[in-house]
C-alpha cells in the first residue's frame, strides 16, 4: 500500500512563550488558536498515539511525527516525558520523532526526557543577532537572540548532542547578507541548516519583494549557494541539498520543492484534523477541512483514506497552466501551495516565489554545469 502518511505535525501547545512578528500562527489572520486549551490533553494524546499505531500497521512504512506549536516546550518536563512516552509506546524507534523550538526553554532535564525517548532538537534561529533580534522577539518586543544561543550550546553540550541536535532552522531575511548569515550557521557548529523563504501570498507579497517578478529572494538564496559551492568544508543546508540531489536526478525530502505528493497531517492541539498549518496565512481557516474530524473520534484510517484527504494532499500538485508547461516544474513543484493563493483564483496560480526560484534554479544548473557538463 502507498504510503497515506509521511509527516504528522502535532501541535502539543497552542501559546508560544515568544511573539516572532512573521509568525503564521498568530498574525496572519488565523484566531484558531485562541480557542483552544493550552496543551494537547492526556485523552488527545492516547488516542493520538493509538490511532497513529494503527495506521502505521496498515500502511506498513513509517512516518515522521513532529512536535510543533505553539512552542512544544512549554509543555513542561512532566507534560512532554508523559507525551513522548505515550507516543514511544506506540511507535518504535522506525519512527523519527523531532521536535521544532524556538530553543528559549531547551534544559538539561527537558533534554534527558527527549534523549530517553529519543527524540530530537531542531532550533529556530533565523541569522547573527541584528537579523534574528529583528523578527523573533519576545511579548514585550525584545529580541530573543541571548536566549535562543543560551538553549542552543545547552542542547550541543548535552551528552548525547550527537542524536539531540537536529539543526537549525531559519527564516530569510532578504536584506541580510547571505554570507555574514552562512558563516554565522558555520560557526554554531551545527549539523545541519534549513532555509524557509516567508509566508505570503499574490494578494500579501511576502516581506521585502516589491512584485511578482522581482528576485530577491532568489538573489539572495543564489549569493548563498555560490557561497555554499565554493566553500570545502560546507555546513549542509537542507533545501539547496534536496535541489541539487533533484538535478541530479533524485528525489525531494521534503513538501514545497519537485512533485513528490507527501501526505502531511496536522493533529491541532484540541485532536482536530487539519490540512498543512502553513495555509493559516492565506485566509481564516483555510487549513481547516470541510467535515471536522477530531483524533478522539477514532477513526483516522478512515479519514486519511478519504477522498477529501486525497483532494488535500492533491493540493499539492501545482494546477495553473503555466507550472504545467514550465521547464522548472520537476524542480520547483509550483512551490508551496500557501505561496500559490490567491483571492480571485485561489490556489490555481504560479508560486509568488516563481522568479526567485528560476532564478536559483538557473543559478545551480550553471554551478553543476561547470562541474558535471550538460545537467538537463
Ligand atoms: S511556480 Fe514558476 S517556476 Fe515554479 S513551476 Fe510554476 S511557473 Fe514554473
Amino acid at each position: 500500500m502507498e504510503a497515506l502518511i509521511d509527516t504528522v505535525l502535532l501541535k502539543v501547545a497552542s501559546r508560544c512563550n515568544i511573539d516572532c512578528t512573521y509568525c503564521y500562527v498568530y498574525h496572519m489572520g488565523d484566531d484558531n488558536w485562541s480557542r483552544m486549551g493550552k496543551f494537547m490533553s492526556p485523552e488527545t494524546i492516547e488516542a493520538t498515539a493509538q490511532e497513529l499505531k494503527k495506521v502505521a500497521d496498515l500502511q506498513g512504512k513509517p512516518f515522521s511525527v513532529v512536535l510543533h506549536g505553539g512552542e512544544p516546550f512549554l509543555l513542561g518536563a512532566q507534560r512532554l516525558n508523559y507525551l513522548l512516552a505515550t507516543l514511544r509506546n506506540s511507535l518504535t524507534q522506525d519512527f523519527t520523532i523531532s521536535i521544532q523550538t524556538n530553543g528559549v526553554l531547551i534544559s538539561n532535564e527537558i533534554l534527558d526526557i527527549c534523549s530517553f525517548h529519543r527524540a530530537s532538537v531542531a532550533v529556530s534561529i533565523d541569522g547573527p543577532k541584528e537579523v534574528h533580534d529583528q523578527w523573533r522577539v519576545d511579548h514585550a518586543g525584545g529580541g530573543t537572540f541571548e536566549a535562543v544561543i543560551k538553549g542552543y550550546e545547552i542542547l550541543k553540550s548535552h551528552p548525547d548532542h550527537l542524536f539531540l541536535n537536529a539543526g537549525l532552522l531559519a527564516v530569510i531575511d532578504p536584506f541580510s547578507d547571505p554570507g555574514e548569515v552562512y558563516r554565522f550557521f558555520k560557526s554554531l557548529d551545527a549539523p545541519s541548516v534549513d532555509f524557509l523563504y516567508r509566508d505570503g501570498n499574490h494578494d500579501r507579497l511576502p516581506f521585502g519583494k516589491k512584485a511578482l517578478y522581482s528576485t530577491e529572494y532568489g538573489s539572495w538564496m543564489s549569493e548563498l549557494l555560490k557561497i555554499y559551492l565554493a566553500d570545502h568544508n560546507p555546513l549542509p543546508i537542507r533545501v539547496l541539498d534536496d535541489m541539487l540531489k533533484v538535478l541530479l536526478g533524485g528525489m525531494v525530502s521534503k513538501e514545497g520543492l519537485g512533485v513528490t505528493d507527501f501526505g502531511i497531517l496536522i493533529i491541532d492541539t484540541d485532536g482536530s484534523l487539519t490540512k498543512n498549518d502553513t495555509l493559516k496565512s492565506a485566509f481564516n481557516g483555510a487549513d481547516q477541512f470541510e467535515r471536522r474530524v477530531n483524533i478522539t473520534d477514532r477513526n483516522l484510517f478512515d479519514f486519511v483514506s478519504s477522498p477529501a484527504f486525497t483532494a488535500y494532499r492533491e493540493m499539492q500538485r501545482p494546477s495553473n497552466e503555466k507550472c504545467l508547461r514550465c521547464p522548472y516544474l520537476d524542480l520547483c513543484g509550483g512551490g508551496m501551495i500557501l505561496h500559490r493563493w490567491k483571492k480571485e483564483t485561489e490556489f490555481n496560480n504560479i508560486s509568488v516565489y516563481c522568479a526567485d526560484q528560476m532564478l536559483l534554479v538557473d543559478e545551480m544548473k550553471s554551478a553543476l554545469e561547470k562541474i558535471y557538463g550538460n545537467v538537463a
